[in-house]
């Protein structure tokens, strides 16, 4: 049976339980076992789909098709375990299915409860669809010990770890350690109270991480042991890292596996296999050179609202072992008369236009995707990115109003929803095939590419299967149009009918994916596409 590990946060939020998470899949993996990470999380939200990227960071998309916390996205990257949509779980999400099944009268007239009803959706939850053979199952629960809307998930995992058993189940406990710069010491007292406030609730943690921005002295770790009813060598130490693909490492170095598998009685474990590790950490460390991208997008304001698109830059940049330096810049500057385009882009080595919604901004993408056509930069399109750079080509053709119906009425909707611009027969092949359009296309779909088109040869194959998250498609209607004019519609789906990829083979790299390849990147398996688009980079930083 698998083993299951709860890891919860005290004193502060963003303590980077997500990444001790994934870092501690990573450190048993690298001990030879088989692990799946799961996040549970307290807001009322069915799921983050809906949250804006500002407040909570962006949304991971699962091949199956969930909107999950971005956390699920560290997890993929650090283990490289595909997240599905039994991976996470809200609040609202766990409201929902009650109510549903209350209004069906499923509960026979009983009364509704948190305790046991809520609680036991938690624990379906925990305990569902884990793979035979799984050797641990990793939970995160999102928020802080104390909030108000944490204490069912809290009262849940305390039953879990009672049901299960002896030896099945451990408790982390992440916590802060604040450096008083005034008393020049740090302070542990933080971690105490909230050690008791998670003790109070049935839990006692058997592992308790200290985010600490200065060494933890042994004394400081020895009162946390004596205080919160651990062992010594149970305080885990956690500084901050270079990098985040350095954390695996330090929390091995600290102890993290080792007082893990300890608590789960296990002495016979390998030692880590940290090799791919080391060498991402190592060309992150020892870059050949350096590369600056121009991201020109929304959400530049906050960094996690771009973070599995940043992470997939880093790992092109480990691919070629080159420091990616990124530079956002805001969509909407662009579209001031006053703002010198050319100007702020001519530095970049290399420009992105990432997904996003709406008509902000889009006009000062399209003037990006003019400015990188007609000036040879290398330019990669995501999503909102591909369908801005088919509008910037049916302009250059002449299409003056070419426009996305998704920013209003055109007379040339080069970008609108299936609905607006596909035939009669072919909906009706689509509604057969259950893809009605008008909703969101969200998780992994296969595409077909172009036998000698640029992206068959960086993928190196014809057959691929990207994640997707969107509403409106290139209109194929303008495809031949494109074409005449350069741009070369080298990835469709299957039947042919949705265009996937565009490319212009006579710039030096000129790809438009109607997919997210980001979010299937990896640092010790970067995506081909990111590599590539930052081996382009390289070059123009050549030329210039
Ligand atoms: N807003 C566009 C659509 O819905 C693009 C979405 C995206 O970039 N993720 O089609």
């Amino acid at each position: 049976m698998a083993r299951f590990i709860f890891i919860t946060g005290g004193v502060v939020s963003s303590l980077g339980k997500g990444l001790m998470a994934a870092s501690l899949a990573a450190l048993l993996q690298a001990r030879g076992y088989t692990v799946r990470l799961r996040k549970l999380d307290p807001y009322l939200n069915v799921d983050p789909g809906t949250m804006s990227p500002y407040q909570h960071g962006e949304v991971y998309v699962t091949d199956d098709g969930a909107e999950t916390d971005l956390d699920l996205g560290h997890y993929e990257r650090f283990s490289g375990v595909a997240a599905r949509q039994s991976d996470n779980i809200t609040t609202g999400r766990i409201y929902r299915d009650i109510i549903a099944k209350e209004r069906r009268g499923d509960y026979l007239g009983a009364t509704v409860q948190v305790v046991p009803h809520v609680t036991n959706a938690i624990k379906e939850f925990i305990g569902g669809d884990v793979d035979p053979g799984l050797d641990f199952m990793i939970c995160e629960v999102g928020g802080t010990v104390g909030d108000i809307e944490s204490l069912p998930f809290i009262e849940a995992i305390r039953q879990f770890r009672n049901e299960a058993g002896r030896g099945q189940t451990l408790s982390i406990h992440t916590t802060l350690v604040p450096f008083i710069a005034a008393a020049g010491e740090l302070k542990t007292k933080p971690t105490q109270h909230s050690v008791r406030e998670l003790t109070s609730l049935g839990i006692q943690p058997e592992v308790i991480v200290c985010r600490c921005e200065h060494p933890l002295p042994e004394s400081d770790r020895a009162k946390i042991a004596l205080f919160c009813n651990v062992r010594k060598e149970a305080v885990i130490p956690a500084l901050d890292a270079k990098s985040i693909y350095a954390v695996p490492a330090q929390y091995h170095e600290a102890g993290l596996d080792a007082e893990v598998l300890d608590a789960f009685g296990i002495d016979d474990a390998p030692p880590p296999n940290l090799v791919r590790w080391d060498d991402v950490m190592d060309r992150l460390l020892h870059p050949e050179g350096e590369v600056t991208i121009g991201v020109v997008g929304k959400y530049v304001g906050l960094a996690d609202a771009y973070k599995s698109l940043t992470e997939a830059l880093v790992h092109g940049g480990i691919a070629n072992r080159v420091k990616v330096n990124i530079k956002w810049l805001d969509a909407e500057m662009f579209e001031h008369p006053e703002t010198d385009i050319a100007g702020r882009l001519e530095p970049m080595h290399a420009i992105l236009v990432p997904g996003g919604f709406g008509e902000r901004g889009s006009e000062g993408k399209i003037a990006s995707v003019a400015f990188a056509r007609e000036r040879k930069v290398p330019f990669f399109g995501i999503c909102l990115g591909m369908q801005m750079a088919c509008i910037d080509a049916a302009r250059a053709e002449g299409f003056a109003e070419a426009s996305s119906t998704e920013f209003g009425e055109t007379s040339d909707p080069v970008v609108g929803l299936i609905t607006e611009w596909m035939t009669e027969d072919g909906l009706q092949q689509r509604a057969a095939g259950g893809d009605l359009g008008g909703t969101m296309r969200l998780g992994a779909y296969p595409a077909k590419l172009g036998g000698n088109s640029r992206v068959a040869s960086i993928y190196g194959a014809t057959e691929i299967s990207e994640r997707h998250r969107h509403r409106y498609e290139v209109n194929t209607h303008y495809r031949d149009a494109l074409e005449q004019g350069g741009l070369v519609f080298s990835g469709t789906s299957p039947d042919g009918a949705l265009p996937e990829i565009v490319e212009r083979p006579d710039h030096p790299w000129f790809i438009g994916v109607q997919f997210h390849p980001e979010l299937k990147s990896k640092p010790f398996d970067p995506h081909p596409l990111f590599a590539s688009f930052i081996e382009a980079a390289v070059k123009q930083s050549r030329l210039v």
